[in-house]
């Protein structure tokens, strides 16, 4: 696999400031692929300058302008999406054709999105007496993780450059090679110096070192609940704007008026694909008592279609946490109807999708994001008890709610505390705010929601 050994800084490709690197692994093979810089406080440092001084002239170029150079990026994309595709099963694991499809297919479409969203956003309202100028925030620090990671990337660096900020993007230590071909991508469209940098290292270091840098005004972080918890404080302490896309634990409601096969089927396979590494997937399936056994009967017959098609989990140290899970749920009493904690090849980060039933609403597999192929399926006795069994976790990201007729299934979703919910099986649109209720975060992505995240407001009174 092709890596460059240095940082992309002020519009070209410079020697790290440090000489330690990260190791690229395929988790497929467990075979390291490359080696990347492991940046340093030096390196952010040497970013955050060069985003400062590229700010005043990026803030001030015409939208339209700001727009054409988006689309020149969404055109690379495209031009090298079979190179991207390779780096991301190669550094991912994900099946190639999810790579084609998903980690590739969505990023065009998001920045294709902002190409058009900036030519058109509205960055100038009246208000009364008053103009209502939306101005770029100033200079983001995005750090990515890696399970979509071209997506996670241009669903943060595509709006920022629309709103006219620049960046320094710290992408995923397991995922860098993808973040170098996005690089190369800005590079060829023609971006002026410094409006984008990109600097990869371990989170604790250069992504510490990005959250707490002085010139950096928001700090746009995807990840775990954890580190955003801290990304959040040190934002706080030094006033500073900041984005939190964290966990999920969403529920899966099946109404029992609602097509049970489609809605077990389409359930599993949201669960199952990119290997149950989704913040968003539905890994709570909840269920009518009445439909409760044929229910757990579709799920396993459906999981069991991905025994062969599933690809790994990212590392050894996430194959360890999931399967520490499904431990976890045998032990606390959960009934394991598909997959189990055992490898299920001897080389490669595998674990097989995983299915449980018998889940009460209080048990570890329950409560606690596991970002591996696990399904939890519970039992609920009318729409009431569903309604707090779905709303019992401290995450509220997404969700998804089956009946026979929409409005019935509409009247369920306006009661959820979370930020997305698919109705009888509705399309993902990456136009529609993608974020957090509680736990879960701060702040929205994508569409024109996502784009306001950037901007500031200064209104001049008449
Ligand atoms: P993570 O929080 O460990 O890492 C995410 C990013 O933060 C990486 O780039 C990492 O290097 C960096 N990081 C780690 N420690 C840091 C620190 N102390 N300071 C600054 N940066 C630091 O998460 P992960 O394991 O890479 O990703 C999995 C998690 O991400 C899951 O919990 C998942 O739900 C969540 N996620 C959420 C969304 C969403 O949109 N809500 C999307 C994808 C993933």
């Amino acid at each position: 696999m092709k890596a460059h050994d240095g940082m992309y800084i002020d519009g070209a490709w410079r020697p790290a400031a440090g000489t330690d690197t990260i190791a690229v692994v395929n988790p497929a093979d467990e075979q390291v692929i490359a080696h990347v810089p492991a940046g340093t406080a030096d390196d952010v440092d040497a970013a955050v300058r060069a985003a400062r001084r590229a700010l005043p002239a990026w803030a001030a170029t015409p939208p339209a302008e700001r727009a054409a150079r988006i689309a020149a990026i969404r055109d690379a994309l495209v031009a090298r999406k079979d190179e991207i595709a390779g780096t991301v099963t190669a550094e991912l694991g994900s099946p190639l054709k999810l790579s084609q499809a998903v980690h590739v297919g969505l990023p065009i479409a998001v920045a294709g999105s902002y190409a058009e969203l900036a030519a058109s956003y509205a960055f100038e309202e009246k208000a009364g007496n008053s103009t209502v100028h939306l101005e770029p925030v100033g200079v983001v620090g995005a750090i990515t993780p890696w399970n979509y990671p071209l997506h996670q990337i241009v669903a943060k660096v595509a709006p920022a450059l629309a709103a006219g900020c620049t960046i320094v993007l710290k992408p995923a230590e397991d995922t860098p090679l993808t973040a170098q071909l996005f690089a190369e991508a800005v590079h060829e469209a023609g971006l002026p110096a410094g409006v984008f940098n990109l600097v990869t290292g371990l989170g604790p270091v250069a992504g510490q070192a990005l959250a707490e840098h002085e010139g950096v005004d928001l700090v746009s972080f995807t990840g775990s609940t954890a580190v955003g918890r801290q990304i959040g404080a040190t934002a706080g302490a030094a006033v500073k704007r900041v984005a939190l896309e964290l966990g999920g634990k969403s529920a899966n409601v099946i109404l029992p008026s609602a097509d049970l096969a489609k809605a077990v089927n389409v359930g599993v396979a949201n669960v199952m694909s990119n290997s149950g590494q989704t913040c968003s997937a539905w890994t709570r399936m909840l269920v009518h008592d009445s439909q409760y056994e044929e229910a757990v009967a579709l799920a396993v017959e459906a999981a069991a279609k991905y025994g062969e098609r599933i690809g790994p989990v990212v590392n050894a140290k996430q194959q360890r946490r999931v399967r520490g899970y499904i431990e976890k749920g045998v032990a606390e009493g959960a009934r394991l109807v598909a997959g189990g904690p055992e490898a299920p090849r001897d080389q490669g980060y595998f674990v097989s999708p995983t299915v449980f039933a018998d889940v009460t609403p209080e048990m570890t597999i329950a409560q606690e994001e596991i970002f591996g192929p696990v399904l939890s399926i519970l039992r609920y006795e009318d729409e009431a008890d569903a309604l707090r069994i779905a709303n019992g976790t401290v995450y509220g990201l997404a969700g998804a709610v089956w009946a026979g007729e929409e409005t019935e299934a509409v009247a369920f979703a306006r009661q959820l505390d979370t930020g997305q919910v698919d109705i009888n099986g509705g399309r993902f649109n990456p136009l529609a705010p993608f974020g957090g209720y509680k736990q879960s975060g701060v702040g929205r992505e994508l569409g024109s929601h996502g784009l306001s995240e950037y901007l500031q407001t200064k209104s001049l009174q008449f």
